[in-house]
């Protein structure tokens, strides 16, 4: 059957290989691949910036946005039957079954070495014919049977959105009122459906034309789009909510920790290609991506935190008796200033001035 593979790390070597026809096995579909989305991700393993092929094979089968139809399903496998609708989930878990991998969160895997279909160690779905395990599929009804292959990049703004407002949730009481969206590729549009779904009011920018159909498609959902080229990012300088950075520069991801406002919060979801003279911050952005990372802001405490300090400095104190004396390397007299604001030495831990004895 045909398979449309490259061999990784190498650019340029696209190109559809004659593979065997795999066989179903225990717990497993065999699916009949409807579809497949190409997106950034397979244009990088393309270049070969990114992508690993399987432990034995010298090539990569790409295709991780997928939707096929159910061809065959292993004996006792329930819930699927020949013809369903389905797209696979692209990650498995890793060998060492890590904290998160077992929980069935293989996103949030915590030795990296967990597995993507398509991308890193597991041929993906542009075949004619894959096998996977059922557990790992999704049915969509049959009138998603052809735009369900949007379905991966959709999850991946799904996951942003919901990651998003967590972290601000768990903080503090938080309505954003808007969100400004960077890039308005595939996962740009999906993201501002979804945020304006939500019920925010959204910005989308990129470097089309205002007439351009991107624009048009973000403004269909009721979202402003702006014209990079026309109006500079600097002039929405802490202005917004949330910001989806999904442009994949890493000159625009920096940037766009300028944009958000008080309690904003900045998602990164690109991945941010190796710039010739920016490799380092490109990379940057590409760990806080794929290591789940969290960068965020916080300011000043509140009475609830002083009331939890003043309990927890009693606890410090019963515990680890003389640790919180021994912190003090320095006490001066308000005369002494010179002193007290003279450069600490390596030893120091803390100055205080004392206004009384
Ligand atoms: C895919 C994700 C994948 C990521 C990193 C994206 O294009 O949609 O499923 O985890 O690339 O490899």
């Amino acid at each position: 059957m045909r398979a449309i593979v490259v061999t990784p790390k190498e650019s340029n070597t696209l190109r559809i290989k004659d593979i065997d026809v795999p066989k179903i096995s225990k717990k497993g579909i065999l699916l009949e691949v409807q579809r497949i989305g190409i997106c950034g991700t397979d244009r990088d393993i393309i270049s070969g910036f990114y992508g690993e092929a399987p432990t034995g094979d010298d090539y990569l089968v790409l295709g991780h946005e997928s939707l096929s139809r159910v061809a065959e399903v292993w004996g006792s496998v329930q819930g699927f039957k020949k013809g369903d609708v389905v797209v696979p989930t692209v990650r498995r878990k890793c060998p060492e079954n890590c904290l998160n991998c077992r929980s069935g969160e293989s996103d949030m895997c915590i030795t990296g070495h967990y597995k993507e279909h398509g991308i890193k160690q597991l041929h993906g779905f542009a075949s004619d014919f894959a096998i996977i395990d059922a557990s790992f599929v999704v049915r969509l009804p049959e009138s998603l049977s052809d735009l369900g292959v949007l379905l991966e990049p959709l999850t991946i703004v799904e996951k942003g959105e919901v990651q998003t407002y967590r972290l601000q949730q768990a903080r503090m009481k938080w309505e954003p009122k808007n969100a400004l969206v960077l890039g308005a590729g595939p996962v740009g549009i999906l993201a501002t459906a979804i945020l304006r779904l939500r019920g925010l009011e959204v910005h989308t920018v990129a470097t089309r034309a205002t007439n351009s159909l991107k624009a048009r498609l973000v403004e269909q959902t009721g979202a402003s789009y702006i014209n990079s080229k026309e109006t500079s990012l600097s002039t929405m300088e802490g202005v917004y909510d949330i910001v989806f950075e999904i442009t994949g520069s890493s000159s625009v991801a920096l940037e766009a920790q300028q944009l958000i406002g008080v309690n904003g919060v900045v998602c990164y979801l690109g991945i941010y290609r190796k710039q010739v003279d920016k490799e380092d911050e490109g990379k940057l952005f590409t760990d806080l991506v794929l290591g789940n990372k969290v960068h965020f802001g916080s300011v000043n405490a509140n009475k609830a935190y002083f009331e939890k300090g003043a309990k927890d400095l009693v606890a410090i104190r019963r515990k680890w008796p003389g640790l919180l004396e021994k912190m003090i390397t320095r006490r001066a007299q308000p005369e002494d200033l010179e002193k007290a604001y003279s450069p600490e030495s390596e030893e120091d831990v803390k100055t205080i001035i004392e206004f009384r004895k």
